[in-house]
């Protein structure tokens, strides 16, 4: 299948159940061409964007600057729609994991970690994945589609709706969300246009205005499009590496048979802005007896040798049927001194929301690809 077949048979729906164009997700250039359709001026498309973005609104009557015919034939044709909420669950460790529900009934989970030092939202790119790495849970459930970019910073404002971040909602000392991690169900950079649109707008000054130093966008190594998310984007990299070399890594990330690790190590040494004070971030989770061993940290250590980078340990989370079991504690540790030892900075990651299955690579819906197109 060619790319442009693949991206429209996975593509997301851009109109409401009632036919309204969403508006959330298209940029100022496209509400611009849309508003002079209507005959009507292209400075709107400011106001419009400001009211979106920047306080948070959903209904085109509180758009106070506006027009009242106008408010009347935007609520006619257009909609600013948010995910519906289909359950909401909090860890013990304060950690919030939803279950949304997109406007077709398509469903994504996203996760929000709140630190001391920061809030951390792990937001989801497609519905199911692309890919069927062993040891990840979301990789069970198939590609049911992309997310479109409407879909994606729909996610972001509902959880700003959610911890009270708009003007309207309240002065706040500090925010709560600080941090976007492209990290949630999806393979990102196989809907690289769609995450794009959704990221620029995301941060785009009179956007949503989250810099691009607190967005990082992980990958299962998708190499045509690391670089290109770097010179196009500029975010935080973070790469799920899990293995010293190619034998084992395809064993358990098939996607590493398409770009071996030596295509993935270059493309990594060449993204843009990558430096000592902009490291890679690489992904190791720990999985007992398969690549845990201090023979394994070694070939890590010198796999990575001169990339600046700083490489998080993950305890595997375990689920039903994976086949694969957490290394104990012990051995992380002795894992992380090698590793330390080598000069690599190596923290172990603490999981979050174990308890509501909200950790790295646990996240799936029941969402499922109609029969129709499963037969195509
Ligand atoms: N598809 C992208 C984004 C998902 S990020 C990617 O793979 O990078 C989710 C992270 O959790 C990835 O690093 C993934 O490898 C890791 N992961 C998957 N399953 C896991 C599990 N069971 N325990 C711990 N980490 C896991
Ligand atoms: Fe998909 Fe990432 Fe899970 Fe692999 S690790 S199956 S790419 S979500």
């Amino acid at each position: 299948m060619g790319i442009s077949s693949h991206a429209e048979k996975f593509a997301a729906p851009r109109l409401d159940a009632q036919g309204r164009i969403e508006l959330v997700g298209l940029n100022l250039s496209q509400i611009q061409a849309l508003l002079v359709e209507d005959g009507q001026p292209a400075f709107r498309s400011k106001q419009i964007w400001n009211w979106i973005y920047q306080r948070g609104v959903t209904s085109f009557d509180d758009m106070a600057n506006l027009p009242k015919d106008l408010r009347q034939i935007l609520t006619d044709k257009y909609v600013i729609d948010r995910p519906k909420v289909i359950s909401e669950q909090k860890s013990r460790d304060r950690t919030i994991k939803w279950l949304l529900e997109m406007s077709d009934g398509q469903q994504v989970e996203m996760v929000f970690i709140p630190t001391p030092s920061r809030g951390t939202l792990c937001v989801s790119s497609q519905v199911g994945c692309t890919l069927t790495c062993r040891f990840c849970h979301t990789g069970t459930q198939p590609l049911v589609r992309n997310l479109g970019p409407h879909e994606i910073l729909q996610q972001v404002m509902y959880a700003k709706d959610v911890l009270e971040e708009w003007p309207s909602q309240g002065e706040k000392q500090a925010r709560d969300l600080t941090n976007i991690v492209m990290m949630g169900m999806g393979e990102p950079l196989y809907n690289y246009e769609n995450v794009a649109e959704a990221l620029k707008i995301c941060m785009h000054p009179d956007g949503l205005g989250i810099s691009k130093r607190h967005i990082t966008l992980s990958t299962s190594g998708v190499v045509p499009q690391i670089i290109q998310c770097g010179e196009e984007l500029g975010v935080n990299l973070a790469i799920s590496l899990h293995a010293p070399n190619n034998e084992l890594r395809s064993e358990i990330m098939a996607i590493n048979n398409k770009y071996p690790l030596e295509e993935l190590l270059e493309a990594c040494r060449n993204y843009p802005g990558v430096s000592a004070s902009r490291r890679i971030t690489f992904e190791y989770v720990l999985l007992d007896g398969v690549n845990d061993t201090d023979d394994h940290a070694q070939e890590l250590a010198r796999l990575l040798y001169n990339i600046p980078c700083k490489i998080n340990l993950i305890p595997f989370n375990a689920w039903a049927g994976s086949g694969f079991q957490c290394s104990p504690l012990k051995r992380i540790e002795g894992f992380a001194r090698v590793l330390e030892g080598a000069g690599y900075d190596a923290p172990i990651r603490r999981p979050r929301g174990r308890d509501i299955l909200a950790a790295c690579g646990q996240l799936k819906s029941e969402s499922q690809r109609k029969v129709r197109e499963q037969n195509e």
